[in-house]
């Protein structure tokens, strides 16, 4: 925020944003064109149960359950379908593994499409052109503009999002957590390393 806006907002709660939503919010209600309670729903499930959570629980399950990750990397809608907790994914999601011969980035080039149920809101540099324009041209420079480096033999593949398909990284499990138990794992998956731009955190650091 500017330091304009910000002598402005000094007693006020709300960011301009925020101001702006709920104007906005006011007049469709008032209208009729949107249900109040409706328009609740929607962003509490976006706020809790549609996110990278769900992405960070299958990934988890994946790193401690040979049967479930097999049948992940096989069929991954069919896989987290399973798992109750979690909201409906389309019907094409494939799961893309790490491993230390390659590394998958995910992208779309056409727009923005996204595994949004296990991932949540795409963040904006998903959808701006740079991204998706180099992601496949230069993806090895991308990784480092995120600070993710690989060793020279990692073969990096790319994958390209449709409308119809949608693709889940399953990052290595990091070393060092020999023995945790899946929610703890889960807490260190982040959404940057389920779309192939980022790590799991690292274990030994203070969370
Ligand atoms: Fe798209």
């Amino acid at each position: 925020m500017s330091q304009h806006h910000r002598d402005h907002d000094e007693h006020s709660e709300l960011s301009e944003i925020e101001l702006r939503v709920r104007a906005l919010e006011t007049v469709l209600t008032e209208k009729g064109y949107v249900d109040p309670a409706a328009l609740d729903a929607i962003v509490q499930a976006y706020e809790t149960r549609i996110g990278p959570h769900n992405g960070a629980r299958v990934v988890a399950k994946a790193w401690v359950d040979a049967d479930f990750k097999r049948a992940l990397l096989a069929d991954a809608s069919k896989a987290v379908g399973t798992l109750g907790h979690v909201s409906r994914v389309g019907d094409h999601l494939i799961a893309v593994e790490n491993t230390p011969e390659r590394h998958n980035m995910i992208v779309c080039t056409l727009c923005s499409c996204y595994p949004w149920e296990m991932l949540g809101l795409p963040p904006v540099w998903y959808k701006a052109a740079p991204y998706r324009s180099r992601a496949v041209k230069d993806p090895r420079g991308v990784l480092a503009d995120f600070g993710v480096s690989l060793p020279k033999e990692t073969e990096i593949r790319v994958w390209d999002s449709t409308a119809e398909t949608r693709f889940l990284v399953l990052p290595m499990r990091p070393k060092g957590t020999e023995g945790w138990s899946e929610e703890k794992l889960a807490g260190l998956v982040t959404r940057d390393s389920m779309i192939g731009t980022g790590f799991p955190r690292d274990p030994g650091a203070p969370s």
